[in-house]
């Protein structure tokens, strides 16, 4: 895991010892695993609020951008985790 995923993946860590976030799930494997926490206050009213979105495209899509559930985001904006590899 390169060095910016284990600092995603620490401070979200920390988040959630807080008690302010879960910590990020383990993805599914069979698609892009790209994590993004959603944390903004236009998903306050759909009930998004603190959870985990991952990706729902293909694992190899080009990266940068990412989609799951209606929402779009970026690897460098906060509260994404970008992909890896996962083992099945
Ligand atoms: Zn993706």
């Amino acid at each position: 895991m390169p060095a910016q995923e284990k600092v995603h993946y620490a401070l979200t860590d920390v988040l959630a010892v807080l008690g302010i976030f879960l910590p990020p799930p383990k993805p599914w494997s069979d698609m892009c695993t790209a994590l993004y926490l959603v944390h903004t206050e236009e998903y306050v009213d759909t009930g998004q609020l603190g959870t985990w979105v991952q990706c729902e495209l293909d694992a190899c899509h080009p990266a940068d951008t990412h989609e799951g559930e209606d929402i779009e985001w970026s690897d460098n904006q906060p509260g994404a985790v970008m992909a890896w590899p996962v083992e099945p």
